[in-house]
């Protein structure tokens, strides 16, 4: 069952915000709406894009942690209805023995099951949630400059539109216009690795149902699931430099499989025969992540999600993380006396987490670190992890939860 609702009616303490632009309709943005208005803010999503059928190219999975963060917001009914739930990892030798089957996350609740889906449907489901909640996203709002004021934030767009709030969130992703204005030194660096995804309804490789298979051996990482109605969502990982722009823009899914299959063929066959048998549907993106330790913010505008702490994929994190920080935030705009005690409170809980995923990840997408996992299973302790229950707990007073130095 989902949580009691506990929105608007929930009293808050006098911060002065109350109204907040977002900028981005992604995943982070479009949850920190949906968080945001549960905390009574007046809140609407400004996304570049104009329509919400954007990509549904590559797929993910969320975590524990990001589907716990969704049910805060009473909002896994949306993200269950798409996807398939995955509850067990297997992991294989290159030649197809098993090595391991471990359970994955908390797999006893259906509401916090890791969740395996395309991006896209993601985007899709939670604009859908946030529409529903009578939040305005209005899409082919592409932000060009941010003004802050003493008493406001402004907004403007390419159109050459403006729009006026107390606060202005930066979740327009791995690129922010929102970064260029507070950081602009920072920029993202290329992790190591180019990442393949396809998808296939003749792959030879069938698992466990509900279950996520990695593969040892091989030039990075290969990993596959297979959808309740037989579709083996695979990725693989390949350490090496970035692929330029233009060859990815050109490539063609038959390309990326003859690169990839004898790659592949002589330390994972079981591997490369799940590629070999893919025939039209490839993608492939390089590895990227923002330097840990840029500002992430001013007096009235903060980065949250990718925008802020964008890590490479190793440690499939990065969605998840991104609906810790709606949680966190409006919890932190709800709870505390003032803009600049909500930001900082914010920041001081979410910054040590976010960036020890950046660089666990990074160090396992650069081959500098083996994950310390049993077998390939249960991630690694995260900062955070001990209390992530009582701090997503959308009753729960964060403002106890600061570090002592801040209390
Ligand atoms: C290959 C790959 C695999 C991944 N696998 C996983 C995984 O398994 N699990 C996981 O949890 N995470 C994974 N991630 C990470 C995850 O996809 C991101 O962390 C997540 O999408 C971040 O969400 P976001 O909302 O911060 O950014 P985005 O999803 O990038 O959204 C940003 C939004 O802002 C909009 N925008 C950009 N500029 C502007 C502008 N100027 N004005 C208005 N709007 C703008 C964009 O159109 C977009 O809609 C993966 C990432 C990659 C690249």
């Amino acid at each position: 069952m989902e949580p009691r609702p506990r929105g608007p009616d929930r009293e808050r303490t006098g911060c002065d915000v109350t109204r907040v632009l977002v900028i981005g309709g992604g995943i982070a943005g479009t949850a920190a709406a949906v968080a945001l208005r549960k905390a009574g803010i007046d809140v609407a999503v400004y996304e570049a894009h104009p329509d919400s059928a954007e990509d549904i190219g590559a797929f993910l999975t969320l975590a524990s942690n990001g589907m716990r963060a969704l049910a805060q917001l009473g909002a896994s009914a949306a993200v269950t209805a798409i996807g398939f739930p995955l509850t067990s990892m297997r992991v294989l030798d290159g030649a197809g023995a098993q090595v391991a089957h471990v359970p994955l996350g908390e797999a006893a609740d259906p509401r916090l099951r890791y969740r395996c889906l395309r991006r896209g449907e993601l985007n899709t489901a939670l604009q859908a949630e946030a529409a529903r909640r009578g939040i305005d996203i209005r899409h082919g709002a592409r932000l060009a400059a941010v003004e802050d004021g003493p008493d406001g934030v402004t907004a403007h767009f390419a159109d050459g539109s403006t729009a006026t709030g107390d606060m202005l969130v930066g979740a327009d992703g791995l690129n922010s216009t929102v970064r260029e204005a507070i950081a602009p030194a920072t920029r993202p660096v290329h992790a190591g690795q180019q990442v393949f995804y396809g998808y296939t309804r003749a792959a030879p490789l069938p698992g466990p149902d509900a279950s996520i298979t990695m593969v040892r051996g091989g030039p990075g990482g290969f990993g596959c699931a297979v959808s309740p109605d037989g579709e083996t969502y695979w990725f693989a990982r390949v350490s090496g430099d970035p692929l330029p722009m233009d060859e990815i823009t050109r490539g063609t899914p038959a390309g990326w499989r003859d690169l990839l299959v004898p790659l592949l063929r002589e330390d994972a066959p079981v591997a490369a025969d799940v590629v070999a048998a893919t025939t039209d549907a490839i993608m492939v993106t390089n590895a990227t992540e923002l330097p840990p330790g840029a500002p992430w913010r001013t007096a009235r505008t903060l980065l949250i999600g990718d925008a802020a702490h964008a890590a490479s994929p190793a440690t499939g994190q990065g969605a998840s993380m991104a609906l810790e920080d709606a949680v966190v935030l409006a919890k932190s705009l709800r709870d505390a006396p003032d803009i600049e005690t909500a930001l900082s409170c914010y920041e001081s809980l979410r910054r040590p987490r976010t960036e020890h995923n950046t660089t666990v990840s990074g160090n396992i997408s650069r081959g500098t670190h083996t994950p310390s996992r049993p077998a390939g299973g249960a991630s690694p302790p995260r900062p955070g992890d001990d209390d992530l229950a009582r701090l997503l707990e959308w009753d729960s007073d964060i403002m106890a939860m600061r570090p002592a130095h801040q209390g």
